[in-house]
């Protein structure tokens, strides 16, 4: 399995003394959905600071496709034009007084031509049906709107990896997945899509691969069917499991096919 990100003995503690990570080994495979799962305070949103370069790991290293990460500025530019980061909060990534600069401020950093800049945000705003508030300031716009627009402006840089931390957590059952569709979509095109989230339901019916964090440490990484079957390291993380593997652990034996049981599940949470 090619890999996309590594993490070598990565540890990160904050200034307070707070040891978030503690010594990380993690291979993030390429091209693949990749849930990040754990309780609060397991250390996932300090992690995916730390793979898009905003954090320097206290020690270890990290590596993008062989190369290691650089913290000096043009490592850093190079860094975010690799791998995107979606914020939890969109009220922190928006920054620009209108939606439409606050999707040319990363083109400018990245690209000297303006009118390059300016095909390439329009583009971006077409594509994600932005037109009726693109001259709007974006703390108008609703939850939904608002994330649509920070989705559109890390996109708009072209990533290769796009992480995602806890991206429906304000959203209504429908944005949420129209979210999780379109990060289907781009998975579809070959990017790498890590979602961190406590939703073991969705991270069970839309990721290719599991990791499971607590304290700072991965307990767990796999497969969901892998992953799910393990009882003892969801506990651990203070999460449950999926509730139509623990259904069909229960109940599995009393129908004739199971597997027909879980795709209908599957159907029915990823409409
Ligand atoms: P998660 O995203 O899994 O909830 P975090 O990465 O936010 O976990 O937090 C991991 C640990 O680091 C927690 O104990 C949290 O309190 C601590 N922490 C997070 N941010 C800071 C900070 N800025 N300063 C000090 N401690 C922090």
């Amino acid at each position: 399995m090619d890999s996309s990100i590594q993490l070598n003995n990565v540890s990160f503690t904050y200034p307070n003394g707070m040891e978030a990570l503690k010594s990380i080994n993690l291979s993030l495979p390429k091209g693949k959905k990749i849930a990040l799962i754990g309780g609060n305070g397991a250390g996932k949103s300090t992690l995916m600071l730390l793979l898009n370069g905003i954090l320097k790991p206290t020690s270890g290293f990290l590596n993008y496709e062989g190369t290691n990460y650089t913290y000096n500025k043009k490592g850093l530019k190079l860094l975010r034009s690799k791998i995107g980061l979606l914020f939890p909060e969109s009220d922190n990534q928006l920054i620009a007084p209108t939606v439409y600069e606050e999707i040319s401020f990363g083109l400018l950093n990245l690209y000297k031509d303006v009118g390059l800049v300016r095909t390439k945000t329009e583009a971006i705003i077409s594509e994600f049906f932005l037109h009726e508030f693109a001259n709007k300031p974006p703390y108008q716009l609703s939850s939904g709107q608002k994330k649509r627009v920070c989705l559109a402006a890390v996109l708009a840089m072209e990533p290769e990896v796009l992480v995602c931390d806890e991206p429906v957590s304000n959203l209504d059952p429908k944005y949420a997945q129209l979210i999780f569709n379109y990060l289907d979509k781009l998975n579809e095109k070959g990017k790498t899509i890590l979602v961190s989230t406590h939703d073991v339901n969705r991270a069970y019916t839309w990721a290719d691969y599991v990791v499971v964090m607590h304290n700072g440490e991965i307990l767990n990484t796999g497969k969901p069917e892998s992953v799910f079957k393990n009882k003892e390291s969801l506990k651990k993380a203070n999460l449950n499991q999926p509730f139509i593997v623990d259904f069909l652990n229960e109940f599995g034996s009393n129908f004739q096919d199971s597997a027909i049981i879980m795709s209908k599940w599957k159907k029915y949470y990823n409409w």
